[in-house]
This record gives C-alpha cells, structure tokens and sequence, in this order.
C-alpha cells in the first residue's frame, strides 16, 4: 500500500509513493493503501530542503516536504495527517537547533517558505506579514521607510518561530519582546479550521501563542505593530578580562537604569579557540551615538596594579539599519556545525555574574580541544521596562511580572564539527547548565523562567512559566486541540505536559 501527495501541475518531482508503515504513519501506522493528492508543491527527496541552520537539522530526513501556499493546503495537510496519522512538522526559519524541532525525520515537514508576503497599513502602523517570513524579509521592508519592528537579533530566524517563544529584540528596551507587539494572527487549527486571535477575538488562543509554542495550530500570517527607527548605532567593544567583575558592574547598573538613548546591552564571555583565550566584549545598540567608557574602575579582587591607559582591547561604532545590525550578528552565529543552546534566568546581580563566569571558565577547560569548537554565552537584560510591556494585550504566556526584574537571561551558545563528540557535549551542557542553577539558587539568584527560544532540548520550559499559566496553556491547548494532534503527530520541539 502507498501514500503519496502530489500537484499534478508541479511536474519538477515525479510523483513518489512510498508505504505508510515505513514513512509517515511511524508514528502510528496503519494498514491500508492510501493514496492522497493535495494541490501544493511536494518532494519526495531532500530538494526542497534549506539549508537548514543546524546540522541536527539539515541531516533528518523528511518522507515528503510540502510547501504550503497558504492556510488552505495547511489545513488540507493536517486532514491527512490526522486521518492517516502522519507525523509532521512545521519548517520556518528553520534556526531551531535541535532534530525534529522543524523537520520531521520520515514524516511530512509542512515548509512555511513560500508565504512571505508583507503589507503595511501606515495609518494604523502595522504590517501583515506571511506565516514563513524570516526577520530578514520583514528588515528589508521596513529599513528603507525608516520603519523597524521587534524582531530578532539575527535575520535568518522566522518571524512566528521567534514569537512563539518570546522573541528578543534589538529594540525590546522600548518596545518590549516581539510576542508583545503581535496585534492578530491566522491561524489553521488541528481540525483544519482557520481562526483568527487577537485580543477581541480568540482572546485566550492569542495569549498562548505568545510563549506557549508549536503547541495549539499552524500560524499563516500575522499583523505585527511597527515603529518608526532610524539607524541605529550599534557599538562592540572588547575588554580586558582582568577587568570581568567591572563589566559586569557596568552591565547589573545599566540593567537597573537604562539610558534613554541605549536600545539594547548584550555582553559576552567567550572561549576564542584561535588565541587560546577567554574574552570579554560588549555590545550597545543605541539610538544616538552612545558616551563609551574607555577604562572602568579596576575591582579590589584583581593584581591589576598597573595604571593602564585603557581597558578597551578593541573598539567599533558603527551607523546602521536594522537589517545591517542582525547581519553582522548572523556572522557571530555561522551555519553548518551541531549545535546546542541553553539558557537559565538570574536576577541582576554582579555576584552571580562572576560565579557563573568563573563556572563557564572551568566547564569549558575540559571541552577545549573539541574539533569545531564555538562557545559563549551571553548576558542579556531583561529590564523592569521590558517586563512590564508583557502585559500590553491581556499579556503574554510567559509567567515574567515586573515585580520579578530586573533580570538577566544567560544564554549558552554550543557548536563543534564532529557528531562523534555529541555524547561529550551533551554532558558538558548537562553540567554547565546544572551547576549555573544550582549556584544561582544557593546565592537566591535563580529566577525559574527558561527563555524557549534559546533553552537546552531537555529542558521544561513550561514548568518555569509557573503552574497557573501552565494550567492555562493546557486549558487552552484542550479547547483548540481536543484529540491531541499537535502533541501526538507532531513530536518536536518543546511539548506542554
Ligand atoms: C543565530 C541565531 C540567533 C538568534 N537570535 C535570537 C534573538 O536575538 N532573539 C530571540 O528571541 N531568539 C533568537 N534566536 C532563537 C530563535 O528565535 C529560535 O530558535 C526560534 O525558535 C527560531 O524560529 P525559526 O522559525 O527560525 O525556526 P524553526 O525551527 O523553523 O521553528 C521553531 C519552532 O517554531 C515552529 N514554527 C515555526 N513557524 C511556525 C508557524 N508558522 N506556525 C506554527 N509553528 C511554527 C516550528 O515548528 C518549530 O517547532 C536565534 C537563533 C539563532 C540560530
């Protein structure tokens, strides 16, 4: 018995069949012959395929790869898929780390690529934008009319798989995260109705769609507020590592009071594999050229005797749109490795900055040698004027209250080349991430929020939202999705439990 999916007119890919039991209904199999035509573009191979960003990604395999036209042939899909009981997944940006996050190994991946239609509304300053649109589309339209949105720090994220999680912006200071600036969404549900959300309409859909994940329907386009944003200054600076408890210094201050004219502080520690040594650097994103300090008191806990001239060890300012901005952050960030993240939430205090730097230190002494190695992590505020936009429309999912900040989420950023030291990364991420909580919470520094967005496969995140918007999200999954077919058919990616 075979399966196949097809559009008689996409005559690129020879029509495939392939057998249920083999492919698609892994997942739940089934015994009879079946043969499906649905009018959207199919492959039957790996040509569809992006390059996905994550070599966990690139290397599953999908039975067919369906390119959605729109929220019809979504909807025709899950028919299928729920009749059949094909297991899925829905392919944005595609950035998301982890296997079968997006792409599902031996099932249908429903790819969202070719809706990227964007139109803006200049009365109401919003703009509809297509359900497969990267960040780097929505850039491109908005810098050349002096416009921007809240959109990630990189442009090759999708837009809906960034805001489902939260969704860190360049601008989040002032305009709050890219969840808190959604006006509606279209989505397909998993009886293959198509609803919209918003806060009139569907009021508790659109709160669990901002932050409650791949949990409750396909999204197919959105309405998105923007604001106007002329180029912005966008500084790195890279300092003396005898001066690390200064930086961070500088950094729980400007957490606590952030200057008017500064968007956006990121810091980093890395280990740089070319010179053998841990580093330390900074960048602001600011919309007048910001004052840069050059040196910073040197701490009593450092030899550092000397009077030096300046702690700076490398300096750059740059003038750019937004778009410019997240390139040159992708660059930070390149395609083609394994990769994990992790991220773990502290409130904003100098002293568990330095024990989490001082753990990151040691960890990363018994990873050195790795082949391919890249790792850092980075220190972002989450400022009580951020929080306190999460509550713009009814709020969002993610269980923050201003009364909790201010906060700093550290993410981990992990890749290396060779999939045979997957184990021992996976253990090293294991450890890193364990013994930063475990040294938060005895110095009561650990907040229980999990950034989604850049969390470890592993992790609950669910349960640092807290019970009751947990409950909530269960509630509202049961209301849209009553037999279960985003839980059961599509299993990547972070499930509510
Ligand atoms: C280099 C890099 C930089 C990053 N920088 C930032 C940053 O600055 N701020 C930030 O917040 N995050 C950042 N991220 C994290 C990123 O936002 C998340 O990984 C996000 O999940 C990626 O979304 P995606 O659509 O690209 O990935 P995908 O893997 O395609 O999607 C992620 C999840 O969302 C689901 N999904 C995608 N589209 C839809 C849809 N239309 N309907 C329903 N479900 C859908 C997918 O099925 C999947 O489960 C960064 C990631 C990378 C790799």
């Amino acid at each position: 018995m075979a399966m196949a999916f097809a559009n008689e007119n996409w005559n690129r890919h020879p029509l495939t069949a392939f057998s249920p039991s083999e492919g698609c209904a892994a997942w739940e199999p089934v015994d009879e012959e079946v043969s499906v035509t649905i009018d959207a573009p199919v492959y039957h191979d790996n040509a569809a395929k992006l390059e996905l960003w994550s070599l966990f990604q690139a290397q599953t395999s999908p039975k067919c790869t369906v390119r959605s036209r729109g929220a019809g042939d979504v909807a025709s899909v899950l028919a299928v898929a729920r009749e059949h009981g094909c297991h899925f997944a829905i392919l944005g940006g595609g950035t998301s780390p982890f296997k079968g996050a997006s792409n599902a190994e031996g099932g249908i991946t429903i790819d969202m690529g070719l809706l990227k239609n964007i139109e803006l509304d200049p009365d109401s300053m919003e703009i509809a934008v297509g359900g497969g649109s990267l960040w780097a589309d929505v850039y491109r339209f908005l810098d050349p009319r002096n416009l921007s949105a809240t959109g990630t720090r990189n442009s090759l994220t999708g837009v809906v798989g960034s805001i489902i999680g939260g969704g860190i912006s360049f601008f989040s200071q002032n305009h709050g995260w890219a969840c808190d600036n959604v006006k509606q969404f279209e989505v397909v549900l998993a009886n293959s109705s198509v609803v919209h959300a918003s806060e009139n309409e569907n009021t508790d859909l659109f709160w669990a769609l901002r932050g409650g994940g791949n949990n409750f329907g396909v999204v197919t386009s959105l309405t998105l507020e923007v604001f106007h944003q002329s180029p912005s200054y966008y500084t790195f600076q890279r300092w003396s590592m005898d001066i690390l408890e200064s930086v961070f210094d500088r950094f729980e201050a400007l957490t606590l009071q952030m200057p008017p004219e500064i968007e956006m502080v990121a810091t980093t520690l890395g280990w740089h594999v070319h010179t053998n040594q841990f580093v330390i650097t900074e960048r602001l994103i600011a919309s007048e050229k910001p004052a840069l300090p050059r040196t910073l008191p040197v701490p009593s806990s450092t030899q550092l005797k000397e009077i030096v001239e300046s702690h700076v060890l490398d300096e750059r300012i740059y003038q750019d749109t937004t778009l410019a901005m997240s390139e040159k952050m992708d660059r930070m960030n390149a395609a083609g490795f394994f990769n994990y993240f992790g991220s773990v939430t502290v409130k904003n205090n100098v002293k568990v900055f330095m024990a989490i730097a001082d753990i990151f230190r040691d960890e990363v002494s018994s990873i050195k040698d790795t082949f391919g190695l890249q790792i850092y992590i980075v220190y972002n505020p989450l400022t009580v004027s951020t929080i306190e936009k999460m509550s713009r429309r009814g709020g969002n999912a993610l269980g923050i209250r201003p009364g909790d900040g201010p906060l700093t989420i550290v993410n981990i950023n992990l890749h290396w080349s060779d999939d045979g030291d997957t184990e021992r990364m996976r253990s090293f991420m294991r450890r890193l991430r364990h013994r930063i909580r475990h040294v938060a919470a005895s110095m009561d520094m650990l907040h229980p929020y999990l950034f989604q967005n850049h969390a470890f496969e592993e992790d609950d995140i669910f349960a640092g939202y807290g019970g009751e918007n947990r409950d909530r999200l269960l509630r509202v999954r049961d209301a849209v999705d009553p037999d279960g077919v985003f839980a059961r058919l599509q299993p990547g990616y972070y499930k509510l439990r």
